[in-house]
């Protein structure tokens, strides 16, 4: 390896790179990381990490408003957009940081800049600098996707400037149905912004199980998130300081903010891949192996790019376990099984593991166990909400396969779920589990009777 000037080149310090620079680096390897942007990537700088500040925030109103069920007097409470934003950015800002020393601290050497493939072992800086690699990692993330354009589209924002809007729009469009889209319903209308969702799908975050979907999308309306589907926004006027998304049906909506959250793509283009011989999978990401390697032997490929599981645990799994394969001398396959996912909505969605249409689709028995309540915190509050909480088991060797629940504590539930289902644990090891009383997590292990459709259960 030394006939070149280091071992490894990370292209992109996000999630996935920065965890598979640190990793070779600890392992021996003589490291060069470049990213474009911030160290930390979408994940840290736009992403996950500002994206639950924000919910956090859009959370406290429902507390003030349950606060009177409990016998508390909130006389006056205010929300100050730029307050929030700029405490998000110091807290962003100081995450970056520690990103950053955590690599030096390694051993790797960052470049702050834009890094594209010159060929199978070189890569070139935006000064036109060269780094020869003996191996190079690809881990250039995503970008938000506006899909097909429309007049007007540059008035549209994405995610990427949510985080940095000056003021809270008192009236916001948002395009999409995906988890992103979902969200910043929630966080926008938290805040106290009027919010119309437009999706051109028949219902909210395609993939998940139905009852989810449906659940969900009751509680946002019951909340005062507008849901409109089977449209999409087909054009957007200016009209002065405002906006109007003129919709497919003919509807035609006024909004100081017109979001569109529809979809990521991987960042492939413009980055020498095919100059290189890095061939392009159908799902428009790198191409790779169970190792993450690519068409080219010593170029590999993780996180986001690849368009696998876009979600940062696995980018990180992959990032380390192509570090252990090239440099730790243990070929490491990731599992892409039964990854546990959050949807940071008003209420929460947490799901792992088979929709019970998938169960459907491939097992030869499925059975379904499903609970409907009102969680005991609303009960003084008043607060019109539904808990769902859904296992979707094997018929035949009574393994729980899927885990779904929508509710507050959602996402923190199913991450220890995660382990049962991984452990292969059955409905009657669920069972055999004594409750923990009173949660709403204690439904899990106390569900006996084989579910009504959800329609008849929504009734009752
Ligand atoms: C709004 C939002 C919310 C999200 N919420 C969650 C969540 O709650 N939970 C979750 O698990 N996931 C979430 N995700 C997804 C998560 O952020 C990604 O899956 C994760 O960041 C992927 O990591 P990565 O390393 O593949 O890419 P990224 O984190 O995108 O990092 C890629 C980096 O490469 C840099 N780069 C690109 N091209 C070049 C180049 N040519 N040269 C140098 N640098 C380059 C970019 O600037 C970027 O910093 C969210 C994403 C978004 C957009």
């Amino acid at each position: 390896m030394s006939d070149y000037d280091v071992d490894l080149f990370v292209i992109g310090g996000g999630s996935g790179g920065v965890r598979a620079a640190r990793i070779a680096a600890e392992l021996g390897a003589r490291v060069m990381l470049a990213e474009e942007y911030r160290v930390g990537g979408t994940c840290v700088i736009r992403g996950c990490v500002p994206k639950k500040l924000l919910v956090y925030a859009s959370r406290f109103r429902g507390e003030f408003e349950d606060a009177a069920g409990y016998g508390w007097t909130v006389s006056h409470s205010s929300f100050d957009w730029p307050t929030l934003i700029a405490n998000k950015d110091r807290e962003i800002a100081r995450l970056e940081a520690a990103y950053t020393a955590t690599l030096e601290r390694a051993g790797v050497a960052i470049v702050k800049s834009r890094a594209v493939l010159a060929d199978a072992h070189t890569v070139q800086l935006a000064n036109g600098d060269r780094v020869r690699a003996a191996y190079i990692l690809i881990s250039t993330g995503g970008a938000p996707s506006y899909g097909d354009p429309i007049p007007g589209i540059e008035h549209a924002i994405s995610s990427n400037e949510a985080f940095h809007l000056p003021q809270l729009p008192p009236q916001v469009v948002i395009q999409g149905g995906g988890y992103v889209a979902v969200e910043f319903a929630g966080i926008f209308a938290g805040l106290g912004a009027h919010v119309t969702l437009v999706y051109r799908g028949e219902n909210i975050l395609r993939g998940f199980d139905d009852d989810v979907r449906q659940h969900l999308r009751m509680d946002m309306e019951k909340h005062g998130i507008r849901v409109f589907t089977g449209c999409k926004v087909a054009a957007i006027e200016q009209a002065g300081s405002r906006f109007s998304a003129h919709l497919s049906s003919g509807n035609r909506l006024t909004a100081d903010c017109v979001m569109f959250a529809t979809g990521r793509k991987p960042n492939v283009s413009k980055i020498g891949l095919e100059e290189t011989g890095v061939a392009i999978a159908e799902n428009g990401g790198v191409a790779v192996d169970e190792y993450s390697r690519t068409t080219v032997s010593n170029i590999y490929a993780i996180g986001d790019v690849t368009n696998r599981v876009n979600l940062t645990p696995v980018a990180i799994r992959e990032g380390a376990a192509f570090a252990d394969t090239v440099f730790g001398g243990k070929p490491t396959a990731v599992d892409h099984s039964n990854v546990p996912t959050a949807v940071f909505s008003d209420p929460e969605v947490g799901a792992v593991g088979l929709t019970e249409a998938q169960a459907r689709a491939q097992l030869k028995q499925t059975d379904v166990y499903r609970v409907m309540f009102k969680p005991l915190k609303a009960t003084l509050s008043g607060r019109d909400t539904t808990v769902l909480i859904k296992l979707v088991v094997d018929g035949l060797t009574d393994r729980v396969v899927g885990c779904h629940i929508v509710g507050e504590g959602a996402a923190e539930i199913i991450q220890l779920v995660a382990i049962t289902v991984k452990m292969r644990a059955t409905k009657a090891d669920f069972d055999a589990a004594l409750a923990l009383h009173p949660t709403t997590a204690e439904e899990l292990v106390t569900m006996r009777q084989k579910s009504a459709s959800y329609a008849r259960a929504a009734a009752e």
